[in-house]
């Protein structure tokens, strides 16, 4: 069997032309950005644009402001001939891969903020980072123009803080989130787990079993909040190599910290693991809501 036909473009002129010729087609345009270094997290998002959409764009652009002056913007991996044989085989149509002219051309001053939700949580070490993100995701979401655009839920706060900014900013852009994809050990999948050393790895998965114990507290009925943070602290500060930034239950909208037990809840976790930081999260369905 042939490869499916896959186009590439790097200026937004060429995307503009091409999604505007399938839009006046009658095509709907689904939208997936990233940083590349794809893995089966990624290609689910594809997959599920496929799905829902009659054409399905991809970005790959490794975005210099969201990362800190400490962190792995250098070294992050770069692998874009694997990346278009994954998008090809997850159903893309088109990979745009602008360059950091075009993305940030000369004497570039404008930024996006949503303020509350990027000081919290990610933010709160993380001095600029959702700056960074909602700035570049603006100029992504404006040069495709899709229909629906596919976020992960690994990144629980990046996609609440997007909504946020979708609806502040009138962006007419439906934006859909979908399921985290894990390793079969329980390890979120991130581009960043290539960094882990095998002892590293085996205490990285603390952040899921941490997760799996408040899933399965709340729904025993559990409804002390307070205690159920307590034992995912506990479970975390007991594992060797990994340093715990937070992990807490919070409103799934507002990402606020909450103490009693409501409809709908996330858990969260941030942690060091030598010098790579983990993520994940899992939403909190309580026993009431369960058996109803
Ligand atoms: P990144 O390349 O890290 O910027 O991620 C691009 C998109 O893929 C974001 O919307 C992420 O939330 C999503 N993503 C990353 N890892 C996963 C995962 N394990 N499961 C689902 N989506 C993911």
């Amino acid at each position: 069997m042939s490869d499916p036909i896959l186009a590439t473009v790097c200026e937004i002129p060429a995307l503009r032309k091409l999604v505007t010729s399938r839009r006046q087609q009658g095509a709907t345009i689904g939208f997936v950005p990233t940083m590349g270094a794809l893995h089966a997290g990624h290609t689910s998002l594809i997959e599920a644009a496929r799905v829902d959409c009659d054409f399905v764009v991809v970005s790959i652009f490794v975005n210099p402001t969201q990362f800190g002056p400490d962190e792995d913007f250098e070294k992050y991996p770069r692998i874009l001939e694997q990346d278009l044989a994954k998008c090809a085989g997850a159903g893309a149509d088109l990979v745009w891969t602008p360059d950091t002219s075009i993305m940030y051309p000369d004497g570039f001053s404008t930024h996006v903020t949503v303020k509350a939700l990027s000081r919290i949580l990610e933010g709160a070490t993380r001095t600029n980072h959702f700056q960074g993100v909602t700035t570049v995701v603006t100029k992504l979401l404006l040069s495709c123009l899709p229909d629906i655009a596919y976020f992960g839920a690994k990144d629980f706060q990046q996609q609440a803080i997007i909504r946020r900014m979708c609806l502040d900013l009138n962006i007419p852009v439906e934006i859909k989130t979908c399921p985290i994809i894990r390793d079969t050990d329980g390890l979120a999948l991130s581009s960043r787990n290539a960094y882990l050393s095998v002892e590293e790895r085996e205490s990285g998965l603390s952040l899921s079993r941490a997760l799996r114990l408040a899933e399965e507290k709340i729904a025993a009925g559990e409804t002390d909040l307070e205690q159920i943070k307590a034992d995912m602290h506990e479970l975390l500060h007991a594992t060797p190599l990994l340093k715990l930034d937070y992990a807490t239950i919070a409103d799934p909208t507002t990402l606020e910290d909450i103490s009693t037990v409501q409809p709908e809840m996330v858990a969260l976790i941030a942690a060091w693991v030598g010098a790579t930081r983990l993520i994940d999260n899992c939403q909190l369905v309580p026993a009431s809501a369960e058996n109803s």
